[in-house]
């Protein structure tokens, strides 16, 4: 895997690593990728609980809240098929057709099982959750590298004290890095979900306020 990426003013090498056995290799382009997270914060604001860091959904994606049906990656990672699978079912259970949904359900429990052995077979080794240095920038909005975060109690200490995630992502990313890194858990989203500009916010009218 790639432990370093290496540079003066822009990436100029990449150190990699197997096993004990380090090397470097020139390149000025980097992809970087260590898993995919659902994104459950428009469903936890609506107060749908979630199991495994997903939205927990029973066979017909009913959420834990009457009335509110999910589908698709926030009910777990899968792929694209299954996403598209549990959307018809929602949309089937929506509009009352639940006599056509169980082809659909088998389809999608033929994706789950191919998720849960993509799950298993691309599980993060567990030296990656090690490779941050204390230089190493967790919250990117804000410039906190990690060595800022170690020894506060818990995220809201940490974003009081050092401003993690009071940038323009609002801890979307650092929040899940430093579940990873430091096993804290940051507090339930508020609204606004995603940065929204000033003007939207003045354009809504009473009844959306
Ligand atoms: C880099 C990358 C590569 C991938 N490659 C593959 C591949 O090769 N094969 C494959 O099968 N799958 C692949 N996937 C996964 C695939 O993209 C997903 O399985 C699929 O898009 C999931 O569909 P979805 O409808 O659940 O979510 P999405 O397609 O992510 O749609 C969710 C939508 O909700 C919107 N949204 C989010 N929050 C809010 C909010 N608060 N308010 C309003 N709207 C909101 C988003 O803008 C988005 O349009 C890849 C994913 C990534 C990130």
């Amino acid at each position: 895997w790639v432990e370093a990426a290496l540079g003066t003013d822009r990436l100029e090498a990449v150190r990699l690593r197997q096993g004990e056995r380090r090397w470097e290799i020139a390149c000025d382009r980097l992809a970087c990728g260590y898993g995919l997270v659902p994104n459950v914060e428009l469903a936890q604001s609506l107060g749908c609980a979630t199991l495994d860091g997903a939205v927990a959904v029973d066979d017909q994606q009913r959420t834990s809240q009457p009335h509110i049906l999910a589908a698709g990656e926030c009910t777990g990672i899968g792929g694209n098929e299954l996403a598209q699978a549990t959307g018809r079912i929602a949309g089937l259970v929506a509009s009352s057709r639940l006599d056509a949904i169980a082809s659909v359900q088998a389809e999608a429990r033929a994706w789950r099982r191919f998720a849960a052995q993509l799950a298993r077979t691309f599980a993060l080794n567990p030296a990656i959750a090690r490779l941050a240095q204390p230089d190493t920038l967790v919250c990117r909005c804000e410039d906190v590298a990690l060595g800022a975060l170690v020894g506060h109690a818990d995220w809201t200490q940490a974003k009081l004290r050092s401003r993690c995630g009071m940038g323009a992502c609002q801890g979307r990313i650092c929040g899940q890095a430093t579940r990873v890194l430091l096993g804290w858990t940051p507090p339930a989203p508020r609204f606004p979900l995603q940065p929204t500009r000033i003007d939207s916010l003045l354009a809504l009218t009473e009844d959306e306020r």
